[in-house]
């Protein structure tokens, strides 16, 4: 059994991410061929900017249009992939996608910044680099477009090869942001020489700190230590205006959340960002 740590602090048991269930093992041997034949598709939630509510950028986030099975969302299969050599083919596929849709919203004249998330297993691949600028050249967008999520876990593991490898993608101008703040292991050592120019706060602080003092207090330190270290700070898991109008008190730069936007599909996003964007009078 994989017990999960609840959003509540219990642990339950949730059948769908047992490893080693049939269907975990069937949908495995499934995902190649959904990279190949299309299933997979980027959903993506806008982050704006508290100050003025502007779109400062849109994260990826992965979902499998399963023939038999519907809408299968990422906590079902993200984990499984993360433990295969699968993970290397899989995040450069959403990275290539992800730059194909930042390509085409310049082409509409709504440039917008596209953040994916990468797993623990990339920060060992010391191609990573190489093959971003690849695919930075192929679909023609700048790397100060693209944004990588890291979790604080992923440097764990060999923090030596990480943080070169995060060096060279930031070099070239890719942004590195920690996503998940909070929720990892935390060691301000690392953080400190990590190439990283924003924390995301984990929706576990945010999503309670109307109503937890202790929460509240866990965000607005995590401001601060953002600050102080010459980064931004982004609260995850806004899901009402009383929690975005305490953030601004609190002055976090950007939020993203359901309140905001949910993730939505690519095409949406474009309605989204024509009604969000600021229009610029000639
Ligand atoms: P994450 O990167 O921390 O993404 C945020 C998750 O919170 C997303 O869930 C999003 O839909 C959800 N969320 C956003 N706003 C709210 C809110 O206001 N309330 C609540 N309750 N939830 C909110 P999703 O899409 O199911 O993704 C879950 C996780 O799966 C992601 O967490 C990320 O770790 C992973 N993931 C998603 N797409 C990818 C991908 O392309 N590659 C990799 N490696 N991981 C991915
Ligand atoms: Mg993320
Ligand atoms: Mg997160
Ligand atoms: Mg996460």
């Amino acid at each position: 059994y994989v017990a999960k740590k609840s959003h509540h602090g219990y642990a339950v048991y949730q059948p769908e991410l047992d490893m080693h269930s049939p269907r975990q093992l069937s949908l495995m041997s499934q995902i190649e061929e959904a990279m190949q034949l299309e299933q997979l598709a980027l959903y993506f939630q806008p982050k704006i900017r508290l100050q003025d509510g502007n779109v400062i950028g849109v994260e990826a986030l992965i979902r499998w249009h399963h023939p038999g099975e519907g809408l299968i969302p990422p906590g079902e299969f993200i984990p499984q992939v993360e433990r295969s050599t699968l993970i290397r083919p899989f995040t450069l596929w959403v990275i290539e996608h992800a730059l194909m849709q930042c390509r085409q919203w310049q082409d509409l004249g709504l440039p917008t910044k596209v953040a994916v998330n990468i797993s623990a297993r990339n920060l060992l691949d010391s191609e990573l680099p190489d093959d971003v600028e690849k695919l930075l050249v192929k679909h023609r967008v700048t790397p100060d477009y693209l944004e990588l999520e890291i979790t604080e876990s992923a440097i764990v593991a060999d923090p030596g090869r990480a943080l070169d490898i995060l060096t060279k993608l930031h070099d070239r101008g890719v942004h590195i942001s920690i996503d998940d703040f909070g929720t990892g292991y935390s060691s301000l050592a690392h953080l400190k020489k990590l190439p990283v120019s924003s924390l995301k706060i984990d929706a576990s602080f945010v999503s309670d700190m109307t109503e937890d003092e202790n929460d509240a207090i866990i965000v607005r330190s995590t401001v601060d230590l953002a600050h102080n270290l010459g980064m931004n700070v982004i609260a995850e898991g806004v899901e009402d205006r009383e929690t975005l109008d305490i953030l601004k008190v609190l002055d976090c730069d950007y939020a993203q959340g359901f309140f905001i936007c949910r993730p939505i599909p690519a095409a949406d996003v474009t309605e989204w960002l024509r009604q969000h964007t600021p229009q610029s009078h000639h």
